[in-house]
């Protein structure tokens, strides 16, 4: 089947908030007193990204190419992850045109890690538009309580006109 020439993927992630875990947003660790639950780092941000990459290319989800059951991934780093899914997306002959994420947390502040995070994604996703956005839930649901920190991400691609499709 021919692959179209701009695809476009969809990404969402939410990870619980435990004492005595790091807390990783985009490949970035921030301080805080709680990290994210998980068999990964669990980079929440980095996930909805992969999935986002992996939808787009039709490639299932994050869960389907790296399983919690598989101790390869225990405590792994998800730059990793998002290495290997973006290297997927290039054997499918895309490049990342560009990617947004959200990130809801209650906290810590993102705000004065913003910019070294986009720098973190950019470099992951060989491509200068990345934008990354943090806000609040306004204190609902759960990320607003502080139970967790939850993500959105969406990317397009673009197919290369020099690969086989
Ligand atoms: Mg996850």
């Amino acid at each position: 089947m021919m692959l179209p020439p701009y695809s476009v993927g969809l990404g969402y992630d939410i990870h619980r908030l435990v004492p005595d875990r790091k807390l990783f947003l985009c490949g970035v660790e921030i301080p805080h007193s709680l990290g994210l639950e998980g068999h990964s780092d669990a980079d929440v941000a980095l996930h909805a990204l992969c999935d986002a990459l992996l939808g787009a290319v039709g490639q299932n989800d994050i869960g389907y190419h790296f399983p919690p059951t598989d101790d390869r991934y225990k405590d792994c780093r998800s730059t990793l992850l998002t290495r290997h899914v973006v290297d997927l997306v290039h054997g499918q002959g895309y490049r990342v045109s560009n990617a947004d994420i959200v990130i809801i947390a209650q906290r810590p502040k993102l705000l004065p890690f913003i910019a070294t995070m986009r720098d973190a994604v950019s470099a992951l996703l060989q491509t200068p538009f990345v934008n990354i956005k943090a806000t609040t839930n306004e204190h609902l649901d759960a990320t607003g309580r502080e139970e967790g920190i939850a993500a959105q991400a969406v990317v397009l691609l673009m197919r290369q006109e020099n690969k086989p499709s």
